[in-house]
């Protein structure tokens, strides 16, 4: 599990991170989303220590990680695949990373496997394409066999079978007990991906949300009744938000349209139209970000 309580980076006079507070919790993917500067990086950083906090804390199963003694075991993170040493082959970089942490040599075979990097093991890393780049990243990741897993950025650049490889990968881990945070910029790859969100924009969290639970609420209805006023008081009362739509019709996000229909019976309000309107995971996005303290209530 990762805590974060209150936690801030400021650069400069830029706050980065803004008083985040929220946990990852263990047994599945947290997808980390935001627009490209709202802070993911920088909160990552935070968490593997590599970057100081000016305000909170963060904690990874119950302590500072600055203060683990072999952190490789406890958090294993993919930051930047591209910041790699390109002289050494692949096994010797693992190795290496092996030996600093105490870990046996032989599970430096078993990820490589694992990453299916076994055919170019004696390669040098240099020569890699950004794919294999990503994969020898995510193998020095799993060195440690550690219980808490950081990917930023994982699908950045990859293509569809790369893509779809970390996915699977990801869910196996979580599959596996493990605490998963991923981020990206892209919903769309998070709808695929995450079964939790949370959403940061300009350092402050927005949404900490079940991603079905988001994608419920970024559905919404067209309802057409004969009384729209009296169905509008119902649905309101029974927790959804109501706007108009084309044509004096009423979108309603909150309430699936089934529940609409039932509300409109008991209110004895006659429906002539009732249709499902699936917003895209964008869109939702940006509703999300311009209404942040509603939706929250609403998730609340
Ligand atoms: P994200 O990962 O969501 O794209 P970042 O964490 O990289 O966002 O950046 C958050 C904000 O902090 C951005 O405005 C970025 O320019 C700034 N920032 C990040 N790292 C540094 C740094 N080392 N020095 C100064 N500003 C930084």
């Amino acid at each position: 599990m990762i805590a974060l309580e209150g936690l801030t980076k400021r650069y400069g006079g830029k706050t980065a991170v803004d008083g985040l507070t929220f946990t990852v919790e263990p047994g599945r993917v947290t997808g980390f989303f935001g627009p490209n500067g709202a802070g993911k990086s920088t909160t990552m950083r935070m968490i593997l220590g590599l970057d100081r906090p000016d305000g909170g804390s963060v904690t990874v199963n119950g302590r500072d990680y600055v203060n683990v003694p072999l952190p490789m075991r406890e958090v294993g993170a993919l930051l930047d695949a591209r910041a790699l040493h390109g002289t050494r082959t692949a096994r010797n970089h693992l190795r290496w990373l092996a030996h600093t942490n105490a870990i046996p040599d032989k599970r430096v075979d078993e990820v490589l496997r694992l990453v299916g990097l076994e055919s170019v093991a004696r390669k040098r890393s240099g020569t890699f394409s950004l794919g294999m780049g990503q994969r020898l990243g995510i193998a020095a990741a799993l060195l440690g066999d550690p219980k808490v897993l950081l990917f930023d950025e994982p699908v950045n650049g990859l293509d569809p079978e790369g893509i779809k490889w970390i996915r699977e990968l990801m869910r196996g881990l979580a599959d596996e007990g493990r605490t998963v945070l991923v981020s990206s910029h892209l919903m769309s790859e998070m709808a695929l991906t995450a079964d939790h969100l949370v959403v940061i924009g300009r350092g402050r969290l927005i949404a900490d949300v079940g991603m079905r639970e988001f994608v419920r609420h970024s559905s919404g209805v067209l309802v057409r009744a004969d009384d729209q006023e009296l169905l509008t008081a119902r649905l309101i009362g029974a927790g959804a938000s109501v706007e108009p739509g084309p044509e004096a019709a009423l979108i309603v996000t909150g309430l699936a349209a089934g529940e609409i229909g039932k509300l409109a019976m008991e209110a004895g309000v006659a429906l002539s139209e009732l249709t499902p309107q699936r917003l895209s995971l964008e869109e939702a996005y940006m509703n999300l970000t311009r209404d942040s303290i509603e939706y929250q209530a609403v998730v609340a």
